[in-house]
């Protein structure tokens, strides 16, 4: 019986990006693990410079950035109790919403 696996990143050809993902709510009320940032978030990117913020959820007001763009939120729903809220993109609309993401990345 497996129960999980992993794959090392020794055997990966592409540069990796080191990320976690842990449980900050539970059924509505904030829940997090020591040192971690409990609740919801927003994740806002700016329109003209791509800068990113990470805002509580019930954050109101996505504002202005230095650069003189406008905070939008990035994160949609797409799945809610096994209900899709959203058909996926055409993997050509996919490919051109990262190919403009990665444009204004510092690499
Ligand atoms: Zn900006």
């Amino acid at each position: 019986m497996v129960h999980g696996y992993g794959i090392g990143t020794a055997i990966s050809n592409a540069p990796v990006i080191d990320f976690a993902m842990d449980t900050v709510e539970l059924d509505g009320k904030p829940l997090a693990k020591r040192g971690k940032w409990s609740g919801s978030k927003s994740v806002l990117a700016c329109d003209r410079c791509g800068t990113r913020r990470i805002v509580p959820y019930t954050a109101k007001g996505a504002g202005t950035c230095a650069c003189g763009g406008v905070f939008a939120e990035i994160l949609v729903s797409v799945l809610n109790h096994e209900t899709l809220l959203a058909e996926p993109d055409a993997p050509a609309t996919i490919r051109k919403k990262v190919m403009e993401a990665v444009r204004i990345l510092e690499l």
